[in-house]
């Protein structure tokens, strides 16, 4: 019983394309060369905060997430849901991987710790798309 429910679907994935649900012949993708590039900037700036500051205090000063998002011009990179027919043509820089991976608790648990390894993870809006999906 448990194990069947731990089997069964945990997860609602709506096509931003054409608003239907995704439950084959779909995928679950973001920009992670943006994601990448706010990372680096976000490095950099850490780096001369750290300097700036490095008379009056301990390094590793925090950026400001909110300065840097809005000096760089991006928000929050935005995970998105496809059907494979219903995605962009032009998703080369994409990381992103098939919605059938993405079906069950454990699925979403195993994910979870996969994408929050990745140093950008941080510049996407992740945490919200995984409680927008999960039921
Ligand atoms: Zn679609």
């Amino acid at each position: 019983m448990e194990r069947e429910m731990s089997k069964s679907k945990k997860v609602r994935l709506i096509c931003d394309r054409c608003s239907k649900v995704v439950n084959l012949n779909g995928y679950i993708a973001v920009d992670d060369r943006k994601a990448s590039t706010l990372d680096r900037a976000a490095r950099a700036h850490e780096r001369e905060q750290a300097l700036a500051h490095a008379s009056a205090g301990p390094l590793g000063v925090p950026y400001d997430l909110e300065w840097l998002l809005q000096e760089s011009g991006y928000n929050s990179v935005p995970w998105h849901v496809f059907h494979d027919q219903c995605g962009p043509d032009d998703d080369g820089g994409h990381y992103g991987f098939p919605v059938e991976e993405f079906q069950t608790e454990a699925d979403v648990i195993r994910w979870m710790l996969h994408v929050g390894g990745k140093a950008w993870i941080e510049f996407t809006n992740w945490d919200d798309f995984v409680r927008k999906v999960i039921r």
